[in-house]
C-alpha cells in the first residue's frame, strides 16, 4: 500500500511538471555578455570595428571554446571563478579560454563613453594609501601594461586591504592559483594587439593612454567593494 502510494505520488509529479527533472540536471552554458554600449561608443579612444572584431569574434570564439572544453567534464556548472581558480591545472582549452572569456567580461564592463577622468570616494582613498598618489598609479599601471611581453593584460587587483599592480601573460587571470599574481582583478587592460592594433598599429602606449579616457571609475569602485 505504502509503495503504492510513493509510486502514485512520484509518477503524478512527473506528470505535472515533466520538465522539472530535466531543468535541475541542465548545466548553464557560458553566455557571450552583451556590450553596455554601442560599439563604436568609446571612440575616438578605441574605434568601432576593433570593438565590434574582439567583441562578436574574440570572446565570442573564448566563451564558444570555454563551453566545449568544459562539456561532459567535471567543471561543467561550476562558476567562472571556480573555473579559473584550479585552472593552472586543467588543459590549456581551459585555462586560455577560461581567461578569455571572464576578461573579456571584466574589460567591457570596466570601460565606458562616460568614463575617464579620476576614480573618488573610497577607491581614490587606497589608491593614495596603496601608490601614494594616483599619478603613481597611473604610471604603474601603464608601465605593467607596456611591458606585458607579448599578449596578455594589466591589472589592478584588491589584495588583503590594499591595492596592487601586475601583469598577467596570455588569458592568465590573477584569480588563478600559481599565476604570480595575486588579489581579485577591479580594472583590467587588454594589450594583446588584437585590442588596438587597427587603430594604434605597434603604438601601445597611446592606447594605454587612450584607454585612461574609457575608466569606468563608478564600476571598478563596485568591482572593489564586492571584492572586500
Ligand atoms: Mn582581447
Amino acid at each position: 500500500m505504502l509503495i503504492n502510494i510513493v509510486f502514485y505520488f512520484s509518477l503524478t509529479s512527473f506528470n505535472f511538471e515533466p520538465n522539472y527533472s530535466f531543468e535541475k540536471q541542465k548545466k548553464m552554458a557560458f553566455e557571450l555578455p552583451k556590450l553596455p554600449y554601442e560599439y563604436d561608443a568609446l571612440e575616438p579612444h578605441i574605434d568601432a570595428r576593433t570593438m565590434e572584431i574582439h567583441h562578436s569574434k574574440h570572446h565570442n570564439g573564448y566563451t564558444t571554446k570555454l563551453n566545449g572544453a568544459i562539456a561532459g567534464t567535471e567543471l561543467e556548472g561550476k562558476t567562472i571563478e571556480e573555473i579559473l581558480k584550479g585552472a593552472t591545472s586543467q588543459s590549456g582549452a581551459v585555462r586560455n579560454n577560461g581567461g578569455g572569456f571572464y576578461n573579456h567580461c571584466l574589460f567591457w564592463e570596466i570601460m565606458s563613453p562616460n568614463g575617464g577622468g579620476n576614480p573618488n570616494g573610497e577607491l581614490a582613498a587606497l589608491i593614495d594609501e596603496s601608490f601614494g598618489s594616483f599619478d603613481a598609479f597611473k604610471d604603474a599601471f601603464s608601465n605593467a601594461a607596456a611591458t606585458q611581453f607579448g599578449s596578455g593584460w594589466a591589472w589592478l587587483c584588491y589584495n588583503n586591504g590594499k591595492l596592487e599592480v601586475c601583469g598577467t601573460a596570455n588569458q592568465d587571470n590573477p584569480l588563478m592559483d600559481g599565476i604570480g599574481c595575486n588579489g581579485i582583478p577591479i580594472l583590467g587592460i587588454d594589450v594583446w594587439e588584437h585590442a588596438y592594433y587597427l587603430n594604434y598599429q605597434n603604438r601601445r602606449p597611446d592606447y594605454i593612454n587612450a584607454f585612461f579616457n574609457v575608466i569606468n571609475w563608478d564600476k571598478v569602485s563596485e568591482n572593489l567593494n564586492n571584492a572586500k
